[in-house]
């Protein structure tokens, strides 16, 4: 057998963020951080704790500061937080925060709904938040509706390449998530983006993708994004989710369904299916919640059968 080390993904665990923040009914502090544990327990090593946002509009997420020390306290545990304007990235650094991602939309029309700027001027607030960082902060970038637009549909890659065009050289080490807001995109659109940007941006160090599973092709666009190259990739246990600003929208990929995909690939993901699909189980008991998927589905289907069976 070949000696090369076997192929491996970053799995970016987004449901303590982009899932709770669609849920209603406030998840009590001290939920919200056993969910944590118990995904660090089955393996995550990667995850989106929170997000510095006004707690007037997302009250989900009133509790960040919280949270964020509780998941920072778990050994190696790399917790990054969402800022989407200077002024909450402050307020994360002010918490504690080792690992930030900043959020614009590529499309106006979204951008404005979220933080009432131009795109133009989200990136100048970028360029202030990278000024501000401490030493050996971690950075993200993530395009919001780089490939579709809950308002206007699809967007032309040029506009989403042009975007980088202007941010790409403000952070080199920063990595760069393309971020299916709708989840409308389909493997081909994903391909074809991801192959443009990474000949056009050799400087960016890391890409990595934000899949919703509106249409069922998450795990679809995921692959593609595979295909091209990315290596680091968003998902949300039990598929919870869904976007206050993008209406219609659905959860994320669930990582379940990833990490199923992964496993039968040959492709580590470093998490243990089993550990996660229970932790899915208990996320899908949540109040309200929205779920996604189908490996946590499938996995409960199969224990009955072999207990019908036995
Ligand atoms: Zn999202």
């Amino acid at each position: 057998m070949m000696g090369a080390a076997k192929d491996r993904v970053e799995i970016v665990e987004v449901g303590p963020r982009d899932g709770f923040q669609s849920v209603a009914p406030f998840i009590p502090t001290a939920r919200k951080i056993a969910i944590i544990e118990a995904l660090y327990a089955a393996g995550i090593r990667r995850m989106e704790a929170t997000s510095f946002v006004s707690p007037k509009a997302l009250p989900q997420l009133a509790d960040a500061a919280e949270v964020l020390a509780a998941a920072q306290a778990l050994p190696g545990l790399e917790a990054q937080v969402l800022v989407p304007t200077a002024r909450h990235a402050e307020r994360a650094l002010e918490a504690g925060a080792r690992h930030l991602a900043f959020v614009l939309s590529v499309s106006e029309r979204h951008n404005r709904g979220n933080v009432r700027r131009a795109p133009a001027e989200s990136a100048e607030e970028y360029a202030r938040i990278v000024a501000m960082l401490p030493e050996g902060t971690g950075l993200r970038l993530n395009l919001a509706t780089a490939f579709d637009c809950p308002h206007l549909g699809r967007i032309d890659e040029a506009e989403t390449l042009a975007l980088l065009d202007g941010m790409a050289d403000m952070a080199p080490r920063a990595e760069v998530a393309l971020c299916d807001t709708t989840g409308r995109v389909n493997p081909a659109h994903v391909q074809g983006l991801f192959t443009t940007a990474m000949e056009r941006f050799p400087q960016v160090a890391r890409w990595a993708f934000h899949a919703h599973d509106t249409y069922g092709l998450g795990a679809a666009n995921t692959l593609a994004a595979w295909n091209a190259g990315v290596r680091v990739f968003d998902a949300s246990v039990a598929g919870l989710g869904g976007c206050p600003f993008a209406p219609g929208a659905t959860g994320n990929v669930a990582t379940e369904d990833l990490v199923y995909m992964f496993d039968g690939m040959g492709v580590a993901t470093g998490i243990d299916l089993s550990s996660l699909a229970a932790v899915a189980r208990e996320v899908a008991e949540l109040p309200e919640a929205q779920t996604g998927g189908r490996v946590r589905v499938a996995l409960a289907a199969r224990a009955c059968i072999a207990d019908i069976a036995a």
